[in-house]
């Protein structure tokens, strides 16, 4: 038995829950990740599509999808937090980390697409870690 992770939107009005059953955990660094998440990068877990329950607030997701190219986004209308989504080939269930409450033990697989990387966050790697703001 996996353990149940449980996950939702920063206002509470989406909540959910999936078993700790990942295929692949990524950060993707490309522009349109850029974009959808207003930072250097999406973090992002892959899971079984059947793999989710949603608890509450499926009627508060609201989804984007590019016309031609894969890219797509969940989003609570209420307060814009990334959530879970189906992938366009129905794949895989892609699971913004940041979505989840719970710890998670799976590890960063790969930085992904890299030669898209915001120029400012190309010394990511060298920088000081701080737990909150620096003081
Ligand atoms: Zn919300
Ligand atoms: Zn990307």
């Amino acid at each position: 038995m996996s353990d149940l992770l449980s996950g939702g939107c920063l206002c509470g009005e989406v909540q959910f829950e999936l078993k700790s059953e990942f295929k692949t955990f990524y950060q993707c660094h490309c522009k349109q990740c850029q974009k959808l998440t207003g930072s250097a990068f999406a973090s992002n877990l892959f899971t079984s599509i059947e793999n989710i329950n949603w608890i509450k607030g499926i009627d508060s997701i609201s989804h984007f999808e590019d016309k031609e190219r894969e890219f797509s986004k969940s989003f609570c209308r209420h307060c814009g937090s990334a959530l879970p989504f189906i992938n366009k080939r129905n794949t895989s269930l892609i699971v913004p980390a940041g979505s989840l409450d719970s710890k998670i033990g799976t590890q960063l697989q790969a930085n992904i697409f890299v030669a898209e990387k915001a120029s400012w966050s190309k010394d990511e790697c060298n920088a000081k870690d701080f737990d909150g703001f620096p003081s």
